[in-house]
């Protein structure tokens, strides 16, 4: 190696350590986003290159320190993601680090050091894995023992450093159902070959928040060299905890990345979603006492574009980002929120970039909110129209504002003494 080489590997050797020490003592937790990569294995769902630009371009807006944004390993349209997105950021220094998935072969990080190549060495990295639990060294490496497997990652890893990347991620695939000395000793063995971090996966979701605080403890407390690395979490949500494991795993103090997605879109039923880890730290800087850089106001708008590209809706009841969040029906709740919303509200949408509340009409309004959207739509508020409501929302479903409005027309249009004159002339 030559000297001006040496020199300069050296040089990133030490912005790396400085600033892997940094990130651990700091308070602030670094934000990944998958929503380009797991978000994009959503069944049905594909991104083409120019809409993962756009997403890119949303995130790093948002405030997100890390992109995981494809699999370059699949070659084609991922390989040009990467390319395009790296082209779109171009030199900019405060963009986010752009990174690819990668198995633990030669032939995935070519591909991502093709796709990365533009971007400066500290904004462009790899995640490798391989399979560690039981059932994926006997299905998908029949058998091979956990040496060899050792052994893969650690060969990967070096490669990765022999291409040009420093910022290398190692994740055990599967961790969650990996014993738990093997995950420790494989942790050492790829920080010691020079992972800068080191994550865990939760890949099946089969986690409860409290099996997550002991084994997140037990790694931290085990793995020798843990304080060389950052430790990033990735929990999928088929038992619907990714969530509440995330923000267990926090609490322990030992995380430094959260990786999630928008919506929590991802294989099978998904990932943490991004926008509710990043409101709970918000909300409740008491019990966790970690920042992240999000800037929550773009987190409804960033939403709104990622459902558009992948070409989903929103479901109505999803936290935070769903319109159920600032939709009320039942009396009681609409007659609070109207005296007051925080009486039945923990933010405003103001907070998460979104407008308004709606005060559903439907079965369950009540007086309050029934008047008022009679107002608004320019009719004056009366017993009758509540009372023929009412009655009429309780015997057919699917009632609401439509036909409250044209009860209230039909009342209009028929006066009492205009349907005294009916009666009359018989
Ligand atoms: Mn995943």
């Amino acid at each position: 190696m030559g000297l001006v080489k040496r020199a300069a590997e050296g040089l990133v050797n030490k912005y790396i350590w400085h600033k892997i020490s940094f990130v651990k003592k700091s308070r602030e937790l670094l934000v990944s986003d998958s929503t380009l990569r797991d978000g994009e294995q959503t069944p049905g769902v594909s991104l083409l290159p120019d809409e993962k630009v756009r997403i890119a371009g949303l995130l790093a807006e948002m405030g997100v320190d890390s992109i995981d944004a494809a699999f370059a390993g699949a070659g084609g349209s991922e390989v040009e993601a990467l390319k395009r997105i790296t082209n779109y950021f171009g030199k900019s220094r405060d963009m986010p680090r752009v990174t690819s998935l990668c198995r633990a072969v030669e032939s995935d990080i070519d591909a991502a050091f093709e796709g990365l190549r533009l971007a400066g060495v500290s904004k462009r990295g790899v995640s490798i894995f391989i399979g560690t639990s039981p059932e994926h060294m006997k299905f998908k490496f029949r058998d091979a023992s956990k040496e060899r497997i050792i052994d893969r990652a650690v060969k990967a890893i070096c490669y990765a450093r022999s291409k040009g990347f420093a910022m290398i991620s190692f994740s055990p695939e599967d961790a969650s159902r990996t014993e738990p000395e093997f995950l420790t000793e494989i942790y050492e063995a790829v920080i010691d070959a020079g992972a800068v971090n080191i994550g865990f996966t939760d890949t099946v979701g089969e986690m409860t928040p409290f099996e997550t605080f002991f084994k997140i403890n037990y790694i931290a407390e085990n793995v020798f060299n843990f304080r060389k690395a950052t430790f990033a979490i990735h929990f999928h949500n088929d038992l619907d905890l990714a969530t509440a494991n995330s923000l267990t795993a926090i609490e322990t103090g030992k995380v430094d990345i959260f990786q999630g997605t928008i919506g929590g879109i991802g294989e099978r039923s998904g990932n943490a979603p991004l926008e509710s880890v990043v409101m709970a730290l918000k909300l409740k800087p008491q019990i966790y006492g970690m920042t992240t850089r999000i800037d929550i106001s773009k987190i409804g708008p960033t939403a709104d574009e990622v459902y558009k590209l992948i070409g989903v809706e929103i479901p109505d009841t999803k936290p935070i980002i769903g319109r159920n969040i600032f939709r009320t029906e039942a009396g009681i709740h609409q007659a609070g929120l109207m005296a007051g919303p925080e009486t039945y509200e923990i933010f405003p949408p103001s907070e998460v970039g979104r407008q308004g509340r709606e005060l559903w009409i439907g079965k369950h309004s009540g007086r309050h909110a029934v008047y008022d959207c009679l107002a608004k739509n320019g009719y004056g508020g009366s017993q009758r129209i509540f009372d023929e409501f009412k009655e009429m929302a309780g015997r057919q479903k699917g009632v609401g504002e439509r036909e409250l409005l044209e009860i209230a027309e039909m009342q209009k249009g028929v006066g009492e003494r205009e349907l005294l004159e009916i009666v009359e002339r018989g």
